[in-house]
C-alpha cells in the first residue's frame, strides 16, 4: 500500500509515524510545503523571546532523521498543489527546484494546518509579521535584532498575540496589544480575561482594547496603525495574529465535502467524502463538546490523535475520534490560563440552563510557603448537573486542576460528584480538599438547598431592591482597603453577636473575599431564619470584575483563607 500524507507537523508525522508502527511494508511519502518537518508550532513564539535560544530545538526530527527511524521519505519544500482523485494521485511544485511532478496513492492523508488570517485592513510590507511557522519564527527573531526593535505592535488577543506579546517584551521591546473586542482570549469569559488584563498591564503591556484597527501597513520605517477611532500610531514592527481559518483549498479544489468555516468534512474514522482521502488537524471540522456543535478547534493534542485515528484505519483497525473538548492552557507572564468546554457566552447562545460556581483556592496548603490563589469558574447543567466547562486563572497547579476537570467532562462526571474525587495530596501539592473537592461540595450544598448564591451581574439589579440589604463578612481592615459599594461590614466573627442589627425582613447578601466566609456566614444567618445568598467568588472576583487594578493587587496578596 502507498500512502501519500500531504503536511509533515503535527496531524501529519504522527499519521506516518503509526502507519510505520502498524505496517512495516507500507510506502509512505510526506509532502512539506516548508523547509522543516515535525516542528513545534507551540514552541516559536518562545524562540522569538529567546527562552528556546536554539532554533535546532524546534525541530523534533529531520527529513533524515525521520528515513532512519521510520523509513519515511520526508520532502520538504515541496507544495501538492492539486489532487486528481479519479487517477488517485497528487501534483507536486518542488518549491526550490521549480519542478513539477506527480504522485500516485492508494490513500491520501491530509494535515494541511490553518493559516493565520490576514485581514483585508493589513497591506503588509517589510514591518508587518504572522507567525505559523519556523520561518516566520526565524524572520521576526532577526527582524528584531537586526533592526534593534523598541517598539512592537500586536493586532489580536488569541493565543498567538498573548505569546508573541510576551516574548517581545523580552526582547526589550515595548508592546501595544490591540484587541478589537473588550476582553483578550475569547475562549474565556470575562472573569478569566480579568484576570489576563491586569497580568498584561501589571507585566507593561499597553493593552488597547475595543481597538478597531482600519488599516496596518509599512509607511516611512515603521508598521502604521490606523484605529477606527482616528488615531495613528506608529511601530518598528507589528504582528498579526487575529486568529487562524482552516487550509481546505486542496481539498475545496478536488471537490471534498467541507463545513464550518470551510473546514474539511469528516467521519469519525478522519474519513472524507471520499473513502480514499483521510483528513485530520486544524483543517477539519470536528464535533466540540459538550454541546455537539460542529467546529473547528485548532489545538495540537487534537490533531496528534487523529492522525493516528487516520493511520489505524487505513492499516485496517477500526479507530474513532471521540470529539474535542478544547482542553487548552497557556503562560501570560506570571499566570496560568486554562479551559476546557463551554464558556457562558456559548452556553447562553446555546440557550443552555446552567450553574456557575466561582471559587478562589489557594493551590496548596497556606500554611506550607509559596501557595497562590488561583481562580476557578466551573460551569454545569442545571438539568442534569453534568460539568459543561472550566475557567481557571492563577500560578502553579492549574493546568493540574484543568486536567482533572478535562477528564472529569470527558467521563461525564456531575459537579457534584467531584466532591467524590480522590486527588493525591502533601502539603507543598494541594490541600487535603483540593479545589477541584471544593467544587464539589459547592455544587452539592447548591443541589441540597444549604447555600443559595448571587453573581456580579446580579448587582445592579439588586441594588434597586429596596428589600435587599449586602453585608460584607471580612475584617474591618480589609473592608477599609475596598469594598463593593452598599455593603456594610459585619465581619464573620462578630456575626453570631450582632444579629439584631440585621434586619429579618430583608433579604440579606454576604460577600467576603473569596466566597468562604461568606458562605459561613450565611449558615449563621440561614439558620438564625434569614434570607441569605451568597456572592460568588468574593471581593477578588468582584474587583477583578470591575478593573479596579490597585485593589486587585491588594487582594491577591491577602487572597488566601484558611479552610
Ligand atoms: P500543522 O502542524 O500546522 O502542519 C501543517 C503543515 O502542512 C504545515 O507545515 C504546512 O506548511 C503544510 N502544508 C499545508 N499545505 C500544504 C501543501 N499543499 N503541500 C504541502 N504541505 C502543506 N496548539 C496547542 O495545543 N498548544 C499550543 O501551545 C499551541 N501554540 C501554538 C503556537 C503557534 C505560534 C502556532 C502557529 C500554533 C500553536 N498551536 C498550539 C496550534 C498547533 O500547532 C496546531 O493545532 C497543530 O500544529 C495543527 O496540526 P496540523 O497537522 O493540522 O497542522
Amino acid at each position: 500500500m502507498k500512502v501519500v500524507i500531504v503536511g509533515g507537523v503535527a496531524g501529519g508525522a504522527s499519521a506516518a509515524a503509526r502507519l510505520r508502527r502498524l505496517d512495516e511494508t507500507a510506502e509512505i511519502i510526506i509532502f512539506e510545503k516548508s523547509g522543516y518537518i515535525s516542528y513545534a508550532n507551540c514552541g516559536l513564539p518562545y524562540y522569538v523571546g529567546g527562552i528556546i535560544r536554539d532554533k535546532e530545538a524546534l525541530t523534533l526530527q529531520t527529513p533524515q532523521s525521520f528515513y532512519n527511524r521510520f523509513n519515511i521519505k520526508a520532502n520538504v519544500n515541496c507544495e501538492v498543489t492539486a489532487i486528481e482523485r479519479d487517477q488517485k494521485r497528487v501534483s507536486v511544485k518542488n518549491l526550490i527546484t521549480g519542478e513539477i511532478f506527480t504522485e500516485s496513492y492508494d490513500k491520501l492523508i491530509l494535515s494541511p494546518g490553518a493559516l493565520p488570517v490576514v485581514p483585508s485592513f493589513c497591506h503588509g510590507g517589510e514591518r508587518v509579521f504572522t507567525l505559523r511557522t519556523v520561518e516566520d519564527a526565524i524572520k521576526l527573531k532577526a527582524f528584531c535584532k537586526e533592526k534593534n526593535v523598541k517598539s512592537a505592535a500586536v493586532i489580536g488577543g488569541g493565543f498567538i498575540g498573548l505569546e508573541i506579546a510576551e516574548n517581545l517584551m523580552d526582547t526589550g521591546a515595548s508592546v501595544t496589544l490591540f484587541e478589537r473586542s473588550d476582553h483578550v482570549l475569547a475562549i474565556v469569559d470575562d472573569l478569566a480575561a480579568a484576570f489576563v488584563h491586569n497580568e498584561l498591564r501589571a507585566h507593561g503591556v499597553d493593552l488597547q482594547l475595543k481597538a478597531d484597527t482600519l488599516s496596518l501597513k509599512t509607511a516611512d520605517g515603521c508598521a502604521e496603525l490606523v484605529l477606527s477611532d482616528d488615531r495613528t500610531m506608529r511601530f518598528d514592527m507589528a504582528v498579526v495574529a487575529i486568529g487562524v481559518y482552516p487550509d481546505s483549498s486542496l481539498a475545496v479544489k478536488a471537490g471534498l465535502k467541507t463545513g464550518v468555516k470551510g473546514a474539511i468534512a469528516v467521519n469519525k474514522n478522519m474519513q472524507t467524502s471520499d473513502p480514499d482521502i483521510y483528513a485530520v488537524g486544524d483543517a477539519v471540522e470536528i464535533s466540540a463538546l459538550p454541546l455537539k456543535n460542529s467546529a473547528v478547534i485548532a489545538l495540537a493534542g487534537p490533531a496528534n490523535k487523529q492522525g493516528r485515528i487516520a493511520a489505524d484505519n487505513i492499516a485496517g483497525i477500526n479507530s474513532e475520534y471521540q470529539d474535542t473538548q478544547g482542553a487548552s492552557v497557556i503562560k501570560v507572564f506570571s499566570k496560568t490560563v486554562a479551559s476546557v468546554g463551554a464558556t457562558e457566552k456559548q452556553l447562553k447562545t446555546a440557550g443552555v440552563a446552567y450553574e456557575k460556581i466561582i471559587l478562589s483556592a489557594g493551590n496548596h496548603a497556606g500554611y506550607y510557603p509559596g501557595a497562590s490563589s488561583m481562580t476557578i469558574q466551573c460551569l454545569y447543567s442545571k438539568d442534569s448537573g453534568l460539568i459543561l466547562g472550566t475557567q481557571i486563572v492563577g500560578g502553579d497547579g492549574v493546568d493540574k486542576r484543568i486536567d482533572v476537570l478535562s477528564v472529569a467532562m470527558r467521563v461525564g462526571l456531575k459537579a457534584a460528584a467531584l466532591k467524590d474525587l480522590e486527588l493525591a495530596y502533601a502539603p507543598p501539592y494541594s490541600s487535603a480538599k483540593d479545589p477541584v473537592n471544593m467544587i464539589g461540595f459547592i455544587a452539592d450544598n447548591i443541589e441540597k438547598g444549604i447555600v443559595k448564591q448571587f453573581y456580579y451581574e446580579d448587582l445592579d439589579a439588586l441594588k434597586n431592591n429596596a428589600d435587599a440589604l449586602f453585608i460584607d463578612a471580612r475584617t474591618p481592615f480589609e473592608y477599609v482597603r475596598g469594598h463593593a459599594d452598599g455593603f456594610i461590614n459585619i465581619p464573620l466573627d462578630d456575626m453570631r453577636y450582632r444579629l439584631d442589627e440585621i434586619d429579618k425582613t430583608k433579604t440579606v447578601y454576604v460577600m467576603c473575599q473569596s466566597g468562604l466566609r461568606s458562605y459561613l456566614a450565611t449558615r449563621i444567618l440561614a439558620q438564625n431564619g434569614y434570607d441569605v445568598y451568597n456572592f460568588a467568588g468574593g471581593y477578588m472576583t468582584y474587583a477583578a470584575l470591575k478593573n479596579h487594578e490597585y485593589e486587585l493587587k491588594e487582594c491577591l496578596g491577602c487572597g488566601m483563607e484558611k479552610r
